[in-house]
């Protein structure tokens, strides 16, 4: 097996991508560990989505690493006994990973104010973890005051000197700024390919463009940063012609992720993806933090208030999430809106009614899914989307 860092200059996009899929489908952090290994003072922080400040985390001398649940290979032995049955996957696997020691080397763990099953489980965690660091990061409920970013800036300190009692390195104001500028960095090789994606989908699919950003959880930004710049290079040589394909966005994977082999369903019954909301915390802002900023904590927690997209965890009174959607797909010239969520997640549904009224008001056909982290079977899913899309198509 080939891992990505390891792989030299001349390799194709098929074989990054490629190598981008093992090193996500394989259990366990193997990378973050080797990271940790190499010098002392290192640390591991595991951020759950759906965003995390990573910046904050980087800049006290910690790796951020991206929690994405168990995925399908996990079973849940032990975790299934602290939650109702009505929980989402993400919540139990990833108290699973913990209950199997996957995430012994993790140094902290960090939640956010996103939904009750999350707030749940920061403190199931400490219970049981007293060792470990557990930090739940409260974002504000009313973006539109100017309290809003003053008490996110002190909720991003606060972290920053829980972690440094763990490192040793309170993040300075230029350490800050530096970890900014790195992540603007990869936020914008994400958002480069996204566009190209949606421009030129037959250039690059989603099942490639998902293990590229998925890789960033797993690894130090500047590994990744060279594994996207390697990733753009291949795309911006291929050729290839467009098919006649429905050109479809998706929303409401935000957090738990679907299988890979889902996504890989969803273009194999006939669409062009040509947005998504999936690991949306990795590319959460619509242009770069302010990276110069004498404040950095400050310019951290504007960007959140002011220039983040909409989310279904992100208390925004000021806009209309399901009016975003439309613009979204009408941005994209997209000919249908899927509408993918994880089994009880509360906040994708809750937000799934005014989504079907508005997409409907504006004539955009959608559909509607469900899906687990460790579903198995794609074919019925894929018979749906073909059904789907046929209707489309023969309209
Ligand atoms: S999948 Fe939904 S319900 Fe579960 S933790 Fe994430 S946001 Fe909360």
């Amino acid at each position: 097996m080939h891992h990505v860092d390891t792989l030299i200059g001349n390799e194709s996009l098929e074989e990054i991508v490629e190598s981008c899929v093992q090193t996500i489908e394989t259990p366990g952090f193997a990378d973050a560990q080797a990271w940790k290994a190499e010098a002392p003072g290192r640390a591991i922080a595991g951020c759950f989505p759906v965003y995390s400040p990573v910046e904050v985390f980087d800049a006290a001398g910690m790796l951020a690493v991206g929690l994405a649940g168990g995925g399908n290979r996990m079973e849940i032995a032990h975790a299934d006994s602290r939650f109702q049955s009505f929980v989402c996957s993400i919540v139990k696997s990833t108290l699973e990973q913990g209950m199997t020691g996957m995430l012994a080397e993790f140094d902290a763990l960090v939640f956010h104010s996103i939904c009750d099953p999350a707030r749940n489980l920061a403190s199931v965690y400490q219970r049981n973890f007293p060792d470990k660091r557990v930090e739940y990061i409260h974002f504000p409920q009313n973006l539109g005051v100017p309290e809003a970013i003053v008490f996110l800036t002190g909720e991003y300190a606060r972290v920053a000197t829980s972690m440094s009692e763990l490192t040793g390195k309170y993040p300075s104001a230029d350490a800050l700024r530096g970890s900014i500028a790195v992540y603007n960095e990869v936020r914008a090789l994400i958002r480069r390919l996204y566009a190209i994606r949606s421009e030129a989908p037959h250039r690059l699919s989603a099942r490639e463009l998902y293990p590229l950003v998925r890789y960033g959880n797993l690894v130090a930004p500047e590994i990744h940063i060279d594994v996207l710049t390697r990733a753009l290079a291949g795309v911006l040589q291929r050729e290839g012609r467009p098919r006649d394909r429905v050109r479809a966005i998706l929303a409401g994977s935000f957090c738990e992720q679907p299988p890979l082999d889902l996504i890989a369903a969803i273009e194999d019954a006939g669409c062009y993806l040509v947005d998504d909301d999936f690991l949306i915390g990795r590319r959460f802002f619509y242009a770069d933090v302010d990276a110069s900023a004498e404040d950095p904590y400050r310019a951290l927690a504007q960007a959140y208030v002011d220039g983040s997209v909409p989310v279904a965890v992100k208390h925004d009174l000021r806009i209309s999430k399901s009016e975003a959607l439309v613009a979204r797909a009408r941005a994209h010239k997209a000919d249908a809106v899927i509408v993918l969520c994880a089994k009880f997640c509360e906040p994708a549904l809750f937000e799934y009614p005014l989504y079907r009224r508005a997409l409907q008001a504006a004539e955009i056909p959608h559909i509607f899914l469900e899906f687990e982290e460790k579903m198995w079977m794609f074919e019925r899913t894929k018979t749906e989307i073909e059904t789907f899309v046929e209707s489309l198509l023969f309209a």
